[in-house]
Parts: structure tokens; sequence; C-alpha cells
């Protein structure tokens, strides 16, 4: 059974095609259940606005047309609304009463800048580095966001781009491992990591998260119409779990995040 839910859309200003095409090219592919994840608006400071990610007046549009395609697809795939998202302590209350006028049914987290985009000169994670305060940094604000109980799924876990010892490195993703375990959040193989040979996935992360026993998922992460469903990074997937004993999973836990702020 072929699934993706890390699928992303023209709304974000860094990919293209429509919710509509994407849709066709997943069911052509033989995908069964389509998850979109376009990279969430997220209500920051006043006047700013984030490059590389829809704007808060576009999420009606994508929401109903997502509803809208759930319907005329019917039968022939399903069609869940979520969206890609950072942890942003700062910002993240504000973000979650935002989305919750809106019927999604989960969100990934996607962790690529430490702290906020605004403050600290928006460090980004896939920036290398052989510092280990850094790695621990990620590690904490990954298993602080997913400690909200908000998040179906971290998103290329990998992405810190951490070169030094290898000891280290799992000594720390460990830690991020075990959070998601307990908290039963399957870690992501990035299909779009693997098909543009990106520092991510990283193999050094695979045997941690067999040891710890993660749920792992495949996720396409389509930019592009065409990768609406990909299939060599998925067949190369299924050999990385096959090797290193990783339990795969094709459905994520669908779940909206409790949002404290608001009434019932
Ligand atoms: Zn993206
Ligand atoms: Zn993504």
């Amino acid at each position: 059974m072929r699934t993706s839910y890390h699928t992303h859309t023209f709304r974000c200003n860094h990919a293209s095609g429509t919710e509509e095409e994407y849709v066709l090219r997943a069911i052509e592919a033989g995908v069964s259940k389509l998850g979109f994840s376009d990279h969430a608006p997220y209500p920051m400071e006043p006047g700013y606005c984030s490059g590389f990610r829809m704007k808060m007046t576009d999420t009606p549009g994508y929401v109903q047309t997502l509803l809208d395609l759930r319907e005329k697809y019917r039968g022939k795939i399903e069609i869940y609304i979520g969206f890609e998202a950072e942890y942003y302590p700062k910002y993240f209350k504000g973000f979650l009463e935002f989305l919750d006028d809106f019927p999604y049914d989960y969100l990934l987290m996607g962790q690529h800048l430490l702290g906020n985009e605004i403050d600290e000169g928006a460090r980004g994670s896939g920036a290398e580095t052989d510092d280990e305060a850094v790695l621990k940094r990620y590690v904490d604000q990954v298993c602080e966001g997913l400690e909200t109980g908000a998040f179906s799924c971290v998103a290329h876990p990998d992405i810190i781009h951490y070169i030094g010892p290898e000891d280290i490195y799992q000594k720390h993703m460990a830690v991020l491992c075990a959070c998601a375990k307990r908290l039963s959040v399957p870690l992501e193989i990035n299909g779009l990591g693997i098909r543009t040979n990106r520092f991510y996935p990283d193999k050094r992360l695979w045997p941690v998260m067999a040891q710890t026993g993660n749920d792992v998922v495949y996720g396409c992460d389509a930019h592009d119409v065409q990768n609406a469903w990909d299939e060599e990074s998925y067949q190369k997937t299924l050999k990385i779990a096959e090797q290193y004993g990783l339990h795969l999973i094709e459905d994520l836990p669908l779940r909206r995040p409790v949002c404290p702020g608001k009434k019932g």
C-alpha cells in the first residue's frame, strides 16, 4: 500500500503545482492515501511575512480546496489535510489558536530552524556544525515540541547537520528517538533528501531508530507534481528499513492538538 503524508503545493512559495495536480498524479501512481502538509502559516510579529510558507490569508483556500478534492475523488484516493510546521516555543500557542478554526487532520514537525525564524538571525538546522551544544539544542527543541502532543510525525528528524563524531551524534539523537517512541510519534525517512542526495536521511540515525524501536514512515516531501509519488526513493526506503530492521508503518497517527487558549 502506498501512502504519503508529506506533500507541498505552490502555496508555500517554493514548490509548484496545484492540489488537484498532486492528487491526479498520486492516483496515477497508485497511492491510496495522500496527505497534504504544506508549510504552515505562522502568526509571528505584526507585519512579518515568512518567505517559505503559505500566508495566513491563503489558509482558507488551501483547506477548502482540499475539502472539495476529498469529495471529488472519494473512492479513488483518501485525502488528508495537514501542515508542516516548526515548533517555535514563543509563537506556538498563537499558531495553534490560528489553525484551530480549520478542519485539519494532522501536523508534521519540520524543525528547519532553531529558536525561531525571527530571533537570533534564524539559524537553519541544516547549517553544518560540529558544536555539540547546537545538536543538543535541536534535540531539546524537537522533544519539547513533541511533548505538546500536537504533532503526528517528525519530518526529516535528521535535518540537524552535525558533522562531529558519530558517538556524540547518536548519543543525542537517541534522546530524540526515545522521546518520539514514548509519545508514539513516527520518524520520517525523507524522500526529498534521498532523491536530491542531501545530507539527510542520515544513516547514523538508522541504528538508533532500530534500537529504540521507533515507528518509521516514508515521506515523499513532494515539492513538484511528479513527486507526489516517488517510487525510487520509496524503494530505497524499503531497503534501508529491511537492512537496519526498522519498523516501517504506512499510516500516521492523525491527531489534532488541543488548543489551550480557546473555549471548545
Ligand atoms: Zn519545503
Ligand atoms: Zn516538507
